[in-house]
């Protein structure tokens, strides 16, 4: 049975009604003429939720929630908006960490709704900016293509990735997701429908992707494709210590031996950590894995882990650890991320630094600490920051704490800002889906020389600066 949405929420009228005998809205009566009927909710489900992210730190109730299914509905909702002085933020799967997709007061836009996918050609999807990596890559396996760098949560929106970077295992080879966008159609924050690409409004294309949801809400996405493999040949190693690991680590990105390289530190269950290394290797075959492309390394062998998955397997593998914290309550607790990329020439000497100073509390036992190089050369998106050296390292501490008390994660995100300036002030840059207070300077000195452009971009697109308040750029 399919549910008409418009019905449940019982029609345009009533939320005009509520809208107009609310008078803490800034010009009284709100209920003006043109609100795309049924769209807008008060309903206390969904304040509740657009109040919430999966951070579970900061907690900022809308005025109302927007619930649009084509883009020419956002423009209604956002020139209505701008009109009133009321903030917008568009919200797609609510996985950030403290409150970017939020408006207080203002007007939340859940961007579920417009995830159609609309074509699927041999080169290129074009689908609503709402749908979820996991739709997109459903709809282009079907036909052999994948896009070529996935997040490894797969969860997550087109928009919500786009608006930060979107960064996966083969961001070496491809660059962000960022990086791997042919056009957009958006509504900018004074209400203007436009597309835009490398040659259409170029200065609005590079302001959008990695440019924090600051310029324009994203309603439609064309994304590069190329062919997926069939099979995945994933090879999890072990090693002694941080030093051996990362030694490793440079020398498969140097080879290349890998087609994805990732790494992370674990808590071993005993007050210690172990590390891991990630390499995965594409094929199309039913050959067995080639264990020759271990050779010359030093992890404990006898450790390792080698795995034939199909690539959707190897592309969901972050669904067994949330189901897992689903099953155990975590994934309902405070997650005080902190996200970062450390200058390659550094990496070491700052992440063994940072490491003596924690301990698998400050994670939480299912917790972990994202550890591996980059290339940076494909990453080419002007406002998606990275250290400017050849190769940087993502060092991101993933915390799943096993209790929600808000004492706890009010510490770690204190110890987040302070993590933040130690490792700044060394050239390491943020991956904005951090938790913790970022002021308007602290992102002047984020975006660095590309600062100008992203001011530029926001006077000429939201000059009433009503778009994506959770950030506190402007
Ligand atoms: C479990 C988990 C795993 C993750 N793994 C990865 C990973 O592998 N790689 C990676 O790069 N990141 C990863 N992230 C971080 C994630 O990419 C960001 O938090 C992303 O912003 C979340 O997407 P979302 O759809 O939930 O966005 P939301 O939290 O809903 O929104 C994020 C931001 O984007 C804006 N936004 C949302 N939709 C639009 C739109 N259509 N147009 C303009 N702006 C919009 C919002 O206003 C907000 O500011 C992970 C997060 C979680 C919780």
């Amino acid at each position: 049975m399919t549910l008409n949405r418009r019905k449940l929420l019982g029609g345009g009228l009533t939320c005009a009604a509520v809208f107009a005998t609310d008078a803490t809205t800034p010009t009284g009566a709100v209920d003006s003429p043109g609100l795309p009927a049924g769209t807008f909710t008060r309903s206390a489900k969904a304040i509740g939720e657009a109040s919430e992210d999966f951070g579970h730190i900061i907690h900022r109730p809308p005025r109302a929630v927007f619930r649009p299914s084509s883009t020419a509905e956002v423009g209604t909702a956002i020139r209505w908006a701008g009109d009133r002085g009321l903030k917008v933020a568009a919200r797609g799967q609510g996985h950030s960490t403290y409150g970017r997709a939020m408006a207080e007061g203002g007007i939340v836009i859940d961007m579920r709704g417009i995830n159609a996918i609309q074509h699927v050609d041999a080169d290129r999807i074009v689908v609503g900016a709402g749908a979820t990596w996991r739709e997109v890559l459903t709809a282009t396996l079907s036909k052999g293509l994948t896009p070529p760098v996935l997040t490894n949560y797969l969860e997550l929106s087109v928009g919500g990735t786009l608006a930060v970077g979107g960064i996966g295992g083969t961001t070496s080879r491809h660059g962000m997701q960022a990086d791997n966008v042919l056009e957009l159609d958006v509504v900018t924050g004074d209400g203007r429908e436009l597309t835009c690409s490398a040659d259409l409004n170029p200065d609005l294309f590079d302001a959008i992707r990695g440019g924090l949801g600051q310029c324009a809400v994203i309603t439609r996405a064309t994304l590069r494709l190329i062919r997926a493999p069939g099979r995945v040949h994933r090879f999890q190693l072990f090693y002694p210590d941080f030093r051996s690991l990362t030694a490793d680590q440079r020398l498969m990105l140097a080879d290349g031996r890998f087609d994805q390289l990732q790494g992370a530190i674990l808590p071993d269950g005993a007050g210690g950590w172990r590390y891991q290394l990630d390499g995965a290797i594409f094929h199309d075959g039913d050959a067995a894995p080639d264990l020759e492309v271990l050779d010359g390394l030093s992890d404990q062998r006898d450790g390792a882990v080698v795995s034939d998955l199909t690539y959707l397997e190897d592309a969901s593998a972050f669904a067994r650890l949330e189901a897992l914290l689903r099953s155990n309550g975590q994934w309902a607790n405070p997650h005080p991320w902190w996200l970062t990329f450390l200058r390659g020439s550094h990496a070491e000497r700052i992440a063994a630094e940072i490491l003596q100073d924690l301990t698998s509390d400050d994670v939480g036992p299912f917790g972990r600490i994202t550890y591996y190089p980059l290339l940076t050369g494909a990453l080419l998106s002007p406002f998606v920051r990275m250290p400017a050296e050849d190769v940087a390292f993502p060092f991101n501490i993933i915390r799943f704490p096993s209790s929600n008390a808000a004492a706890g994660s009010k510490a770690m995100v204190a110890k987040n800002r302070a993590l933040y300036e130690r490792v700044r002030s060394e050239g390491a840059v943020l991956y904005p889906v951090s938790a913790f207070p970022m002021t308007g300077d602290d992102w002047q000195d984020h975006f660095g020389p590309a600062w100008p452009r992203l001011r530029q971009a926001k006077e000429r697109y939201d000059p009433r600066h009503t778009l994506t308040p959770g950030y506190q750029v402007f």
